[in-house]
């Protein structure tokens, strides 16, 4: 069973890494996958959640460096140059984080599940890896935590738009009763339903997968699958054959991704941090915690079960659900 480590406080850690066997880490060049922020947002994880991680890096004998990749949408972060500025204006620098900051915009063909992701190169080439993942609200996946950070963030731009353009509908005529249900779920008003017509705005639709739940005739299919499950796959060619220490900061917790200036508000009172080696286990005790604060607050919030990631993961071998706690 996995072990996950519960602590409200940064000075502690050090404490919670000595649960885990570091020996991987031991002379290695290591990536510390983490979103830098968008312009604008309020909620994304500080240099002060890097810092003393590196810290903990450096005594187990690796040299970090943190990283992300570039974003798929217009924007500063869209470059590297773009995102390393963004980065530094944040406060992600080698004097305040005690390592160098590498934005990624290459990638290496993965296949998992018989998809192809396009993995970081910096990631790729890595033997041991952590993910500082901060936990919140999402709105195609009810919450973004290790599996989002991993999936979403640790692949090239055109893997991203592959991910978001798999989880659109695929509409079947012949099955449709014209109810106009998918059109009120959808969150981005993508869908336009008349009495005998049905239309997709694909320039608005995000690929949620609202419509595609929703739809009790079975009239909408997914283009390739579930973006959660989707996502699930996309992490484990991330960090298939690595180590990997997950650290999920579950504060901030707003309604929206980091990728997003307006993700306020605040949907639930701060947990605290969560540390695991395992993706699937360290996401699924954060959703624990956070459910009991504010029992299934972001099902609430977003219409979309996290969970689904969650079971994805386990069933395509990223990871297992169940854990042990230990709380500092
Ligand atoms: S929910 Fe299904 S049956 Fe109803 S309008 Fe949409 S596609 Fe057609
Ligand atoms: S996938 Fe989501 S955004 Fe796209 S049409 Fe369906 S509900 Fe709307």
């Amino acid at each position: 069973m996995n072990t996950v480590v519960f602590f409200q406080e940064l000075e502690q850690l050090p404490q919670a890494a000595a649960f885990f066997k570091l020996d991987a880490f031991h002379h290695q060049t290591v990536p510390v996958k983490m979103h830098m922020g968008e312009p604008g947002n309020k909620y994304f994880s500080q240099p002060s959640l890097a810092k003393p991680m590196v810290q903990v890096l450096r005594e187990a004998g690796a040299t970090p460096f943190l990283t992300d990749t570039t974003a798929a949408y217009p924007g500063p972060r869209h470059t590297k140059e773009g995102y390393l500025a963004v980065a530094q204006r944040h406060g992600f620098t080698l004097q305040s984080v005690g390592c160098n900051v590498v934005i990624d915009d290459t990638g290496v063909p993965t296949t998992v599940e018989g998809r192809v992701f396009e993995v970081a190169t910096q990631l790729h080439q890595a033997k041991a890896m952590v993910a500082l993942s901060h936990v919140k609200g999402h709105i195609q996946t009810g919450m973004g935590g290790a599996i989002k950070n991993f999936g979403m963030g640790g692949v090239t731009k055109e893997s991203k738009i592959a991910l978001h353009h798999g989880s659109r509908p695929v509409y079947r005529k012949d099955m449709c009763t014209h109810c106009g249900v998918c059109a009120e779920a959808c969150p981005f008003d993508a869908i336009k339903v008349k009495e005998e017509s049905w239309s997709l705005a694909k320039g608005t639709c995000f690929g949620c997968g609202v419509c595609v739940n929703v739809c009790a005739q079975k009239a909408l299919l997914y283009q390739d699958a579930d973006l959660q499950f989707l996502l699930a796959c996309s992490t484990k060619a991330c960090v298939q054959g690595k180590t990997v220490l997950y650290l999920n900061e579950v504060k901030r917790i707003a309604r929206g991704c980091d990728c997003d200036p307006g993700a306020g508000p605040v949907i639930c009172p701060d947990v605290g941090y969560l540390l695991a080696m395992d993706p699937v286990a360290v996401d699924a005790a954060s959703l624990d915690l956070v459910h009991k604060v504010k029992p299934d607050v972001f099902e609430k919030v977003s219409k979309i079960s996290p969970w689904k990631q969650i079971k994805f993961g386990e069933e395509i071998g990223l990871g297992s659900s169940s854990y042990s706690l230990v709380e500092l």
